[in-house]
């Protein structure tokens, strides 16, 4: 048995935690997470059950945990975890699991088995089952700030293409700023407008901001990996720099799973709360726009509907916000037939999409998403993550449909009425 499937094996037991054991012993075995899964929806195969997922997790807890269990293993009958079924499991942990919490939502004894899939990447990342582009885009953002590798002299590059391209200053490492402005990977490289978009709102607003020099990225792949002490180190670049800079609120991007990262996760992970608040920009748009700060003129007069990126609407609670936004924004804006906190996926959520093997599953199950799309008739959707964005024009691109995708951030400042 090697040395690191013992230390899986040990993380496993450790990640056995109260709330794991009380969910295992409260399954009835109904079967109801499957029909709530796009990767048993859209391939029909039993194996992306969610609860099956975690099937040596279970098996360790029953031996670990259980009278019964560790009678049976005592005797020889029970079937002892391997590291051979560890290696074979890891893409029903990785590949085919977004830790976009549908599952959780339907599950009538309760279950969170999107938390419960979290811990068992953690057993298995300690077991060395993680998969190379996780692994390689945690290192990355270990020994350069980002997963992507993005260096501050490439934010420099966006920062003065945005200062010309939209008159604003961007103000880099301000103290006692309202706000610290975070992006994701994508953002600094594929959507920089998202950084002139969130300037021009908050100049408009009259509110303060910064950038960071040593903590503009907000991803955290720590986080989808399941390896907390790479989790603690990024969101503790982040709390550093909001303390020493001592700013009221930090904006997380749009960037789904980022925020879960800082507002839910962050906390847990440094073990004590902030002397900051964490907001996504949707809901600082919101405040802006209830305390008057928020001024905007005219309408994108065509028919869209919103995608709810699964951490910020259904994990995050951040869903009436955008709505609010649109149907002031969008008069034929039109909803997903299931959509807000029971939205689907874009399937490249939680690693995923860093994951290459995946990728071919991962076009499979962006048929529900297809198939969303294609009832409204739409062929402009908005999302606020550009994770999905990336994701789903990926796969639009894959199935020859001509949807454009636009962020909700740089809609708003498209609208923005900058005479008053
Ligand atoms: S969290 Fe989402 S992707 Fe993962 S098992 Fe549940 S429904 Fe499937
Ligand atoms: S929905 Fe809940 S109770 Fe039913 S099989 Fe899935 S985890 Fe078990």
């Amino acid at each position: 048995m090697s040395a690191t499937f013992d230390r899986g094996i040990n993380a496993f037991k450790e990640v056995l935690d109260a709330p794991i054991a009380s969910f295992f012993s409260s399954c009835v075995h109904c079967g109801l997470c499957a029909e709530a899964c796009l990767f048993y929806t859209e391939t029909g195969d039993p194996k992306y059950t969610p609860i099956h997922k975690l099937e040596p997790l279970r098996r360790a807890w029953q031996q670990e945990y259980t009278l019964l269990g560790k009678l049976a293993k005592l005797t020889g009958l029970a079937k002892a975890v391997t590291d051979e079924e560890l290696a074979e499991w890891g893409p029903l942990v990785y590949d085919s699991c977004t830790l976009c919490g549908r599952c959780s939502m339907v599950c009538p004894v309760g279950n969170d088995i999107a938390y419960m899939v979290r811990k068992m990447r953690e057993g298995m990342s300690a077991a060395g089952h993680a998969p190379e582009g996780l692994v390689t885009a945690t290192t990355r953002a270990i020994q350069s700030g980002s997963p992507a590798g993005v260096k501050w002299v490439t934010v420099q590059a966006q920062i003065k293409r945005m200062q010309a391209e939209f008159g604003i200053e961007i103000p880099v490492n301000q103290e006692n700023a309202d706000y610290l402005v975070l992006m994701s990977s994508w953002e600094i490289l594929n959507y920089p407008e998202y950084l002139g978009a969130v300037g021009r709102i908050l100049n408009q607003a009259g509110a303060t901001w910064t950038l960071a020099q040593d903590a503009y990225e907000a991803t955290n792949s720590g986080i989808q990996i399941g390896a907390s002490d790479l989790a603690r180190e990024l969101v503790g670049r982040i709390v550093g720099a909001a303390e020493r800079l001592k700013v009221k609120c930090v904006i997380s991007p749009e960037c789904g799973h980022a925020y879960t990262a800082i507002r839910w996760e962050g906390p847990n992970l440094m073990g004590r709360p902030f002397g900051f608040e964490v907001k996504h920009i949707l809901e600082v748009l919101d405040d802006l726009r209830r305390a008057g700060r928020l001024k905007l003129k005219g309408t994108l007069d065509k028919p869209l509907t919103y995608h709810d990126p699964c951490q910020i609407s259904r994990r995050g609670g951040v869903y009436e916000q955008p709505r609010t936004l649109l149907n002031q924004l969008a008069p034929q804006f039109k909803e997903m037939a299931d959509s807000g906190v029971m939205n689907w996926c874009c399937g490249g959520g939680g690693g995923v999409s860093a994951n290459e093997r995946a990728e071919p599953l991962r076009m499979t199950v962006f048929k529900r998403k297809k198939a969303q799309i294609e009832e409204l008739g739409v062929k402009t959707m908005v999302t606020a993550c550009a994770n999905c964005r990336v994701v789903m024009e990926e796969a639009l691109e894959h199935y020859h449909m001509n949807v454009e995708i636009l962020g909700l951030t740089e809609l708003v400042a498209e609208h923005l009425d900058e005479e008053q």
